[in-house]
């Protein structure tokens, strides 16, 4: 539900993780929120803080080198910013790793400087000498 504008420093929208769908009131700073009212319980600020800067979790692929699939399907450990995703596909277009690849390994650390991780999500084996 997109977020109604009350003026420049208050939006207010409906929370819609549970069933409740308490009325939230976020205040924002230099397009930050700073604080959040009409929430109960801790969800609503998370969820506040989400729709004033999305956050998604990215998933794409990298290239494999020497491995029994061309490409290795990969995530983002947490949500990163929705703004950040094009810049993010771009650096992983250009990823190459070495086969073999198991799933969870970590393919980039420190993410775009996210602190998050870009994590395989399947093996990739390496090709069997025919
Ligand atoms: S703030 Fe908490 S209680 Fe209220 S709708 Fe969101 S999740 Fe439910």
């Amino acid at each position: 539900m997109s977020p109604i504008v009350k003026d420049d420093r208050v939006l207010e929208f409906t929370c819609i993780i549970c069933p409740m769908g308490c009325r939230l009131r976020a205040t924002l700073k230099d397009g930050k929120v700073c604080s959040v009212e009409g929430n109960r319980c801790p969800r609503g600020i998370v969820y506040a803080q989400n729709e004033v800067e999305p956050k998604r979790i990215l998933i794409s692929v990298v290239k494999v080198i020497g491995g029994n699939l061309p490409v290795v399907s990969v995530k983002t450990s947490e949500p990163m910013p929705k703004e950040m995703m094009p810049e993010a596909m771009k650096i992983l277009s250009n990823v190459t790793v070495q086969a073999p690849v198991k799933i969870g390994q970590i393919i980039i650390k420190d993410f775009l400087g996210l602190k998050i991780n870009v994590i395989a999500t399947r093996n990739v084996d390496p090709v069997q000498p025919s």
